[in-house]
């Protein structure tokens, strides 16, 4: 995949059979695909059904992988780095240093960067559209759209739809997709801690509470973002609301939404009536689901559609990027249901090797983090097995909403 600052390259740009392609959603994944898609000189028209370009602020954490994918599009949103990750469990504790930095992003002006590049592209976007139903008859999809502002409805007709409208996502279901299952992440704002470094992210193993894990990410040296993802919504705002009284944190804000699970490969794409429908970011659960990550594998799900649209059927990212996520799959099945001991065995267990392969690879990399660090520390395969083993199956299972 290119990066949007380097030149095209000198092949003729393809471009859909007919008509404009309709992008149903405009944050990170919608917005990408129509940059990608407008680029090549598809026309492009995006639906967002919030009246303006204005998201909720959001600190989100990154590999630098987002660096590569996006380039100077994604610049103006990065606000930190990280270089250290520091892991707690049962009073024991490991730090992995990162050879090259992880990224905080704000959401918000990732969001806004894409639009402006889009839209410098050719893409067209309309605000308040909020996607109501679809129609497939003769090659067309068409989309019914409200005009909450003006009490109105209007349609629109493309041959190509993509949606990229979250994780609830209406035109999936509207398409014949079958809702996800997600899961409720909730964090606060918080004063970063005195003892603390803005470049180290902190992470607590704490399985009563979660089977995921509790993290404090530094958005700059005075503030952080401390949170959890859960199983329950109500139980993780509880679990976060005591772990900040035992840690001593005061909540500036909170912040919390549902996320997809990734339990397996979302098919991308559906022919309806002659038309097509594809999924991108969270829509299609593309979120790595052993870190709850969806920011860069989202974007590489919206390169991979736009690949499939300006190649006609086939993507190599798109390969690439189910074979990614189905490494998480693994690493959460292996980890779900893992005990207070698993998890004081498992940072006993990184020794020296198992640490340099944590800070040489990122998050982005599943398959040479899970291969170097089972190399380097062959316990952890056992621990693995037995976790999928015993309790791989019931994390599908998990977190319906
Ligand atoms: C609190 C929180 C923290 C997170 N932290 C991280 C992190 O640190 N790192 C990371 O990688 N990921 C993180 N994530 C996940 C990440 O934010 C998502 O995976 C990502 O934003 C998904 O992007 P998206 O474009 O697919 O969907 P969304 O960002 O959900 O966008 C969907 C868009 O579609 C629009 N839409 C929805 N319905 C309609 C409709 N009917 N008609 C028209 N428009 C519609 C919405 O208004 C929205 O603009 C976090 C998520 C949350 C909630």
């Amino acid at each position: 995949m290119s990066s949007p600052d380097q030149p095209s390259n000198s092949r003729p740009v393809p471009t859909t059979s007919s008509g404009p392609v309709a992008v149903v959603g405009g944050s990170a994944a919608g917005l990408f695909t129509a940059y990608l898609l407008a680029r090549a000189s598809v026309p492009v028209r995006v639906f967002e059904q919030s009246p303006c370009i204005d998201p909720a602020a959001r600190t989100l954490i990154v590999t630098r992988r987002m660096n590569d994918i996006l380039g100077k599009v994604g610049s103006p949103s990065i606000v930190n780095e990280i270089r250290k990750f520091e892991l707690f469990t049962d009073g024991r504790a490991a730090t992995i240093t990162l050879d090259q930095p992880d990224l905080i992003i704000e959401r918000s002006a990732l969001i806004h960067s894409l639009a402006k590049h889009a839209q410098q592209a050719g893409a067209q976007i309309a605000l308040g559209r909020n996607f109501r139903g679809l129609k497939a008859e003769n090659g067309k999809i068409t989309l019914e759209l409200e005009r909450a502002a003006e009490n109105s409805t209007e349609q629109f007709s493309a041959q190509t739809v993509v949606a990229g409208d979250g994780s609830s996502s209406r035109v999936a279901q509207a398409a014949g997709w079958p809702k996800s299952k997600t899961v409720p992440l909730v964090q606060a704002i918080v004063p970063l801690p005195k003892d603390m470094s803005p470049d180290t992210v902190r992470v607590w193993f704490v399985p009563a509470d979660t089977p995921y894990f509790y993290w404090l990410i530094p958005e700059s040296a005075e503030r952080g973002a401390l949170g959890l993802i859960g199983e329950v919504g109500s139980e993780a705002r509880k679990h976060l609301e005591a772990f900040l009284v035992k840690r001593n944190l005061e909540p500036l804000t909170f912040q919390g939404a549902r996320i997809p699970v990734y339990t397996r490969w979302v098919p991308v794409r559906k022919k309806l009536a002659g038309g097509e429908v594809f999924l991108v970011g969270d829509a299609a659960d593309q979120v790595k689901v052993s870190t709850v990550g969806g920011i860069v594998t989202g974007l590489r799900g919206a390169a991979g559609v736009a690949e499939a649209i300006l190649g006609g059927g086939a993507s190599r990212e798109l390969r690439e990027l189910r074979r990614e996520l189905d490494m998480h799959l693994l690493i959460r099945r292996a980890m779900h249901r893992f005990t207070q001991d698993d998890y004081s065995r498992l940072v006993d267990s990184l020794n020296a090797p198992a640490k340099r392969s944590l800070s040489q690879y990122s998050r982005d990399e599943a398959l040479k983090v899970l291969w170097r660090v089972c190399v380097s520390q062959p316990r952890l395969i056992l621990m693995g097995l037995r976790g999928i083993l015993t309790n791989g199956r019931s994390f599908a299972r998990a977190g319906n909403p």
